[in-house]
């Protein structure tokens, strides 16, 4: 027997844990901590997702930077658990049977949220449609389109087919699931045989839809020309969308999503504004993200938080306490982090970076608007810097999407910039961030860096997964920093708010983060340590008390879930 559920929550990536590659990075990671938390907190919800078989992808580096990927296969049944499910939707007219495969996210009190990933990898299927499961984000928009075909349509479908009958609420996290509205649509319309929706039919469906975008970048909104959605999209599903204006001109998710959801958030106050600036007429909520504490938490500091704020666990607010942790025992868990940290990277890298040295991270995608090497541009002023402080070292991470040049070109530039840096300031290059590297660097670094270009930084959770671990940001005023800055007592802006929209170019935002280094940060770390300690301490107690999925999953029940 099921315990009723009254939420299905899409999304195309779920990433879970490192060793289940199904997520490319910020939107995936989300996905499994939102889950994380509604298992904790007792949210009747289930999942649905797709399998990808055979991962992103595992990073391979070159001397220079140069990035080739490997398939990074997975062996599904070791983690997941085959239901009897099946389900079919139409592909170029084509019939493409599914499979789910379960996962149980299980809460702290023991609660289950099942999550079904869908697999095409059957031998009824055509041997092409076998592989439309198999790759996130890979191919070209034919696969794309393919895969939210499956997501959305065959999403719904297999819900029904597993026996989900109670379900009210449909989330489509992100506009990749947006083809499960015009199921929900169409799905009325089949049952009383009838072909053209009503004004009563929209309704009804937007009643049961939230919509959450994720992006101010235009290219992370999909959208495909109308012809090839009409050859892609069983005629049916293609009739209905015409009826509802989502056919004229390009096939575009989002406003398909926009339309047949009646409430509709982005992941931040700033992205909020940005976002009511491109949907303009659309009523859009901010529901800023969070991550899970005790997914980010690393060990040494979770033991310091039972000891001082022993309910943490449970409720994340709790950590507003952690201004009872004295210094040294702070002090002493994040240094036991930094050491774990170092010492892989040493292991990794062949590198000796050394704990007495101030540490700076960062990690991201390396999509162009993230300007990773941003930070890089001024090998001098940095050895300069190195020189006169007390010294820095620095660490990397971050994959480029097999197809984005100009992120693969970032990448090597980041390789020379650690050539020119030697051999005073030493740059340690993390191969295949995941899930794993993530947890180790958000904790064992001194100081998180972020150079997002504003305004497209819709959220970045990051930040605030060093934020729990007592690290502090240093970083431009976008998405979530826009909130979570107090400067000089949670952290440090870079610039100010507005800067970098219009105004700052690159250089002036460089030049801005070498000078609060050299003049403000530095200085605190190597002489004035217990003043230093303090910001760590508030990173926790402000900002890692409140930018979590516990506090975001409760916004999304009381806005969105039960209204
Ligand atoms: C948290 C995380 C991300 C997202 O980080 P942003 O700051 O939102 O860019 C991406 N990849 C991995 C592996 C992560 O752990």
């Amino acid at each position: 027997m099921h315990h009723p559920r009254r939420i299905a929550y899409f999304c195309m990536e779920v990433g879970y844990q490192a060793s289940m590659p199904t997520y490319t990075g910020g939107l995936g990671i989300l996905a499994g901590d939102t889950l994380r938390s509604a298992a904790d907190l007792h949210l009747p919800v289930v999942a649905v997702t797709l399998l990808h078989r055979k991962g992103y992808f595992r990073q391979v580096l070159d001397a220079w930077g140069g990035q080739s990927e490997e398939p990074e296969r997975w062996a599904v049944s070791d983690f997941l658990k085959e239901t009897s499910a099946r389900a079919t939707v139409t592909i170029e007219g084509r019939t493409v049977h599914l499979r789910a495969w379960q996962f149980d996210v299980k809460g702290h009190g023991g609660f289950h949220v099942p999550v079904y990933f869908l697999d095409s990898a059957l031998d009824e299927n055509a041997e092409a449609d076998r592989t439309l499961t198999d790759h996130l984000y890979g191919g070209d928009t034919r696969y794309r389109l393919c895969q939210e075909i499956i997501l959305g349509v065959g999403g719904v479908r297999i819900l029904r087919a597993l026996g989900w009958r109670t379900l009210e609420r449909y989330h489509m996290n992100e506009g990749h699931a947006a083809l499960l509205a015009a199921e929900l649509l169409d799905e009325r319309l089949r049952a009383e045989n009838r072909h053209d929706p009503s004004p009563n039919d929209l309704e009804a469906v937007r009643k049961q839809c939230i919509f959450t975008t994720h992006t101010p970048v235009p290219a992370g909104h999909d959208e495909f020309p109308p012809e090839q959605a009409a050859t892609i999209i069983e005629p049916r599903l293609c009739h209905v969308l015409g009826r509802i204006g989502c056919l004229d001109g390009s096939l575009n998710m989002t406003h398909l999503a926009l339309k047949l959801s009646s409430y509709v958030n982005a992941v931040s106050r700033r992205h909020g504004e940005v976002s009511r600036k491109m949907f303009a007429g659309q009523h859009v909520d901010s529901i800023t993200n969070g991550v899970h504490a005790r997914t980010w938490v690393s060990p040494r500091i979770a033991e310091l938080f039972d000891r001082y704020l022993p309910l943490w666990r449970e409720e994340t607010f709790t950590l507003r306490q952690a201004m009872r942790i004295p210094n040294h025992e702070l002090w002493g868990a994040h240094v036991h982090a930094k050491i774990l940290l170092l010492d892989y990277v040493n292991r990794t890298t062949g590198l000796v970076l050394d704990p007495q040295v101030f540490t700076i991270g960062f990690a991201r995608r390396m999509a162009a608007y993230k300007r990773a090497d941003l930070f890089l541009d001024d090998v001098a002023r940095l050895k300069q810097i190195h020189g006169v402080t007390g010294g820095i070292q620095i660490i990397y991470a971050g994959k480029a999407h097999p197809r984005d040049t100009g992120a693969k070109e970032i990448l090597r530039h980041v390789f020379r910039a650690r050539e020119a840096l030697l051999p005073d300031v030493k740059l340690a290059f993390l191969t295949n961030y995941d899930m794993h590297v993530a947890s180790r660097l958000v904790s064992g670094v001194d100081l998180w860096l972020n150079t997002p270009e504003p305004p497209m930084e819709a959220s970045g959770t990051s930040g605030m997964k060093a934020a729990m671990n007592g690290v502090p940001s240093l970083s431009v005023l976008d998405g979530w920093w826009v909130e979570g800055c107090i400067e000089n007592v949670t952290g440090w802006a870079i610039g100010r708010d507005g800067d970098g929209r219009d105004a700052v170019d690159r250089g002036a935002t460089a030049e801005m983060i070498y000078d609060k280094l050299e003049h403000v940060i530095l200085p605190m770390y190597y002489h004035d340590r217990d003043r230093f300690i303090d910001i760590m301490r508030h990173a926790i107690a402000v900002n890692g008390s409140y930018f979590s999925t516990q506090r975001m999953v409760h916004q999304y029940a009381t806005r969105a879930y039960f209204r």
